[in-house]
């Protein structure tokens, strides 16, 4: 049986993992009606194929050794026989493979569900592109696993076993020859079949060395035309080519020995036991149905025996993949809501940093805070400055309940949000990150991402007031205008304005703005400066600040240096001053 290598899924260390498809087993056991169902089917399955040696036995015994009597039933039998096998057949393969696809269903859903749940900590150690392969990749072979590959071991447990019982019934003495002989037929037969895989993969990789080369060698044509070096790459890709060539004479020289092996094994093994058989019906101890019975059942058990041989590797793959899909479900996160969180209070919209230390978990040596304090009052605007690096952006990761920090304490409306329910707080915090990040969807979706309740006239009042309304009614569909991915069909700016109007519609008390420096012209800056200093009314306002104008309208400013304020007040004042941000101010706003 040809079967596609998916190597990228399998990890040398699977074989320690086959106590993993426990996992797999909890979620098959969600459904134990089609469970029943696939046991039922797959036992009449295996019964129906015993029950066509016997027939078979029959038919020939009765139908074509005798002359007389009516020959009809026999063959009847045979017929209801093929259908019961039919059916039973199809039922297995369909209840079998709904399982299958029913647990990955469930497993991705609930896989997906842990995800959203895990600090930003787990996605720094795993990496995005790991965690969507294992989602994918993973999970279609558990798939594998389930809908075909346990069902292939179990069919070939119930046949083989029922085989054996069954020849020895028949006829004990060549049953025994039989048992003794299998192993000795199958062990070479499983041998040079695993040998043919390996050399079929490594052809494979061969194959696929030509595609990248040829890929490589076409998508940079004019640096190989324009260095003149034709003639290497020709050099270069004929050797690829012998080499898969090589690699594909060593598959067809494998191949071969295989059918030598399997035709004469096979073929000398059923004469053999013929003769034999042939030998006791001359004797009279065995009659011809016997015999072609026989060789049906011991053809048939001899294959299940070597079926399960080759399944055994599968579902080593399978336990790999539900190992590591394990490792995702049961992640804890590191941030949760935490069995003493206590109840917020009535929103007010203050926020502090009482002594704070943070260093990231995957930077332990470094400080982002250093012994840091902050006050802001409800309904105050604090503007913060600094240089590249200087901490500005870690005060909202540690606000938003991102990362807790290892000293000191961060609070909104007087609660430490180390005993906050995470969700509850961050409803209290509107957050326009540097980055705008819009969906691949509607702009009306785009815009409710802030508040999935809000009617269309609330939508487009807020994208009024953000100063989004006019594109936004230019958009071919208006707000069921599909935006692209990332928003990709919006300029920069109109990108920005939606963030603003979606933070906007929000109606949380603390607004967490980290200002974009992305270059915009002066007519959209000026849009998206309108847009935001609306956004600031009535609302407690930290702005990592880039625009002097921002600056301006802050009651006040401090400057952060390396995880420490290290001035603040107003802009006149710290001007005057002629520290740090006299310094920032004159590079940042008189050089813009
Ligand atoms: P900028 O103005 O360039 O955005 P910033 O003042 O906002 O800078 P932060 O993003 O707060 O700076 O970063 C403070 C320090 O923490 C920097 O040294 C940065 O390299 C580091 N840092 C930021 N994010 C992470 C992270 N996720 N993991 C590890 N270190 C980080």
């Amino acid at each position: 049986m040809a079967r596609t290598p998916t190597k990228a899924a399998i990890e040398p260390g699977a074989v320690r993992h086959i106590g993993s498809l426990k996992i797999v087993f909890r979620y098959l056991l969600r459904y134990p009606k089609q469970l029943a169902y696939a046991a039922i089917a797959l036992l009449l399955a295996a019964l129906a194929t015993l029950a066509i040696p016997r027939q078979l036995q029959q038919m020939v015994d009765k139908g074509f050794g005798s002359q007389t009597g009516n020959i009809a039933p026999y063959f009847h039998y045979m017929f209801m026989i093929v259908g019961v096998l039919a059916i039973a057949t199809a039922a297995r393969f369909y209840f079998v493979s709904w399982l299958g696809e029913r647990v990955v269903a469930d497993l991705r859903r609930d896989v997906h569900a842990n995800l959203l749940g895990q600090a930003p900590r787990f996605f720094e150690e795993n990496r995005p592109s790991e965690i969507s392969s294992r989602l994918t990749a993973d999970t279609s072979v558990i798939e594998q696993t389930v809908g075909t590959t346990v069902s292939i071991a179990l069919r070939n447990v119930v046949l083989g076993i029922g085989g054996i019982i069954y020849l020895f019934v028949l006829a004990p003495g060549l049953a025994t020859m039989l048992v003794i002989g299998i192993p000795l037929i199958i062990v070479p037969i499983v041998l040079i079949g695993r040998k043919v895989r390996d050399v079929s993969r490594a052809s494979q990789d061969r194959i696929a060395d030509v595609g990248a080369m040829t890929s490589e060698t076409l998508g940079a044509m004019k640096i190989v035309q324009a260095f003149g070096q034709e003639a290497r790459e020709r050099g270069r890709f004929a050797q690829a080519v012998e080499a898969s060539f090589e690699t594909a004479c060593r598959r067809i020289t494998w191949r071969a020995a295989l059918t030598l092996v399997v035709i004469t094994m096979i073929f000398s093994a059923i004469t053999g036991i013929m003769w034999e058989g042939a030998a006791d019906v001359v004797a009279g101890r065995l009659t011809g149905g016997t015999i072609t019975a026989f060789i049906f059942a011991g053809v048939l058990t001899a294959s299940s025996f070597g079926a399960l041989t080759e399944v055994w590797g599968d579902i080593l793959r399978g336990a790999g993949a539900a190992g590591r899909l394990g490792e995702l479900l049961q992640a804890a996160p590191d941030i949760s809501r935490g069995p003493k969180a206590v109840a917020m209070p009535a929103p007010r919209g203050s926020l502090s940093f009482d002594s704070v230390t943070f260093r990231y978990p995957t930077r332990p040596d470094d400080r982002a805070l250093d012994d840091f304090t902050l006050t802001v009052e409800p309904g105050e605007t604090v503007a913060v400055v600094g240089p590249s690096g200087a901490g500005k952006s870690t005060l909202f990761q540690l606000a938003l309940r991102f990362y807790d920090p290892q000293r000191g304490t961060v609070r909104i409306d007087g609660v430490p949000l180390s005993s906050a329910d995470p969700a509850e707080l961050r409803q209290r915090i509107a957050y326009v990150p540097q980055e705008t990040v819009l969906f691949a969807a509607s702009a009306r979706d785009n815009l409710r991402y802030g508040r999935w309740d809000a009617a269309d006239e609330e939508l487009w009042e807020t994208a009024r007031l953000a100063n989004a309304e006019t594109f936004l009614r230019g958009l071919p569909e208006g707000l069921d205008t599909y935006l692209g991915e990332g928003g990709a069909r919006l300029s920069g700016g109109q990108r920005q304005r939606i963030a603003i109007a979606r933070a906007m519609l929000r109606t949380a008390p603390i607004l967490l703005l980290d200002e974009a420096t992305s270059a915009l012209d002066a007519e959209s800056e000026r849009l998206v400066q309108d847009a935001l200093e609306r956004l600031m009314v009535d609302r407690t306002t930290v702005v990592i600040a880039h625009r002097l104008a921002t600056v301006r309208s802050a009651n006040r400013i401090i400057v952060m240096d390396q995880g420490r304020i290290v001035e603040q007040g107003s802009h006149d004042a710290l001007e005057a001053g002629g520290g740090l941000y006299a310094r920032l101010a004159k590079l940042q706003f008189e050089g813009a």
